[in-house]
């Protein structure tokens, strides 16, 4: 009898759980299997109660696996378009499903709401590359020149910059601070890749710094080869991050969000994704139809963040993540610059027929 009545509330809770999970299966079921979903669906109930309870939003970037991504995300996307959003929103509590220096990003934007990271150790090798004392040293090696900064830094860095940019702007970006400055090179850091894949699509000249993103420095255009021998009809869209070489041998290049764009618009058979590997698993559960294929990498930092650690953060309210005053202040001039920019019409995309050509670039 007992066990009758252990089996309803069972029963009764699971129902309630799928109540509010069901939408999501339909967009994870590539990713997890029927076994472990009753498990994540009640993770996904629970912190989406919780949040309520917290004034919460949970800012999921596209990195994310499928089920934060669909289950818990209220904004989704790259890491500007996420704090942007942050800033709109109401709530008081910003958990970033993200890496840190996105979390400071949020905090720079939206100083009053206080900011979480489920896991501290979620860093990022392109962010460690460089340090604010080291963009002080290139100023003065290059007085006069603009420093347009990746987003993909940290707010030391951030404080040291005029302007930043993201991979979607980054050209356009590089070529209103040469306007605005009146000078005919800037200051591109920290990504090489980055740096090296704008000069190609622009005459100003570029000065580089020699920082690297672990996931996306590992493609070669032999993988392209490799892919395109393996499944010729396949096309194939890489991220700027990666090689020169990589962008020139595919068929299409852009940020994360113009890499979602061209799949959900032209929805091709096969697709490749050179990027990050739940990028496609992302835009498989929202672009049903299109057969991705790898090869992809995973980022170690972005896995760090789990269903399990975002309710724990929201349980516990951890992990705090602050900036400073007077360097949120500085870095939070140069975020507002680029945000000021008027957007592109279409998330940018990068010509890979000048893709094709060798750019110089001075490497510091
Ligand atoms: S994917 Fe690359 S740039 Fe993004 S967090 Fe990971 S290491 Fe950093």
């Amino acid at each position: 009898m007992e066990a009758t009545m252990a089996d309803g509330a069972a029963m009764a809770r699971w129902t309630t759980v799928q109540d509010v999970t069901d939408h999501v299966w339909p967009k994870v079921r590539d990713h997890v299997t029927p076994m472990e979903w009753p498990v994540q669906a009640e993770l996904i109930a629970e912190i989406n109660r919780l949040k309520a309870d917290r004034d919460a939003v949970i800012l999921a970037h596209n990195y994310m696996t499928p089920d934060i991504f669909h289950g818990v995300g209220d904004y989704v996307g790259d890491s500007l378009g996420l704090a942007k959003e942050a800033a709109r929103s109401d709530a008081k509590v910003i958990v970033q499903a993200g890496v840190h220096f996105m979390a400071e990003t949020s905090k720079i934007l939206s100083p009053d709401k206080t900011v979480l990271i489920p896991d501290l150790r979620a860093g990022c090798s392109l962010a460690a590359s460089i340090t604010g004392a080291d963009v002080r040293l290139i100023k003065a090696r290059y007085p006069g020149l603009p420093v347009v900064t990746y987003v993909n830094t940290t707010a030391d860095v951030k404080a040291e910059t005029d302007i930043c940019c993201t991979s979607a702007n980054a050209v356009q970006v590089v070529e209103w601070a040469a306007k605005e400055w009146g000078v005919d090179r800037v200051i591109l850091i920290p990504d090489e890749f980055l740096a090296r894949n704008v000069a190609a699509q622009t005459t100003v000249g570029i000065i580089a710094w020699k920082g690297r993103c672990e996931v996306h420095e590992r493609f070669t255009a032999a993988d392209i080869a490799d892919m395109r021998a393996a499944y010729p009809g396949a096309e194939i869209l890489a991220h700027p991050e990666c090689p020169e070489d990589v962008l020139a041998a595919s068929d299409f290049a852009g940020s994360t969000a113009a890499m979602t764009d061209y799949v959900a618009g032209r929805k091709p058979k096969q697709v490749v994704l050179i990027t990050e590997c739940s990028m496609a698993s992302n835009v498989a559960g929202d672009v049903p139809g299109v057969q991705f294929i790898g090869p992809c990498n995973l980022c170690p930092h972005m896995k760090r963040i789990t269903l399990e650690n975002i309710r724990d953060c929201l349980i516990n309210m951890q992990f705090e993540v602050t900036v400073p005053e007077d360097m949120a202040e500085r870095a939070r001039l140069a975020v507002q610059r680029m945000v000021d920019l008027p957007p592109p019409a279409i998330p940018a995309r990068y010509d890979l027929f000048k893709a094709r050509h060798h750019v110089a670039v001075e490497l510091i």
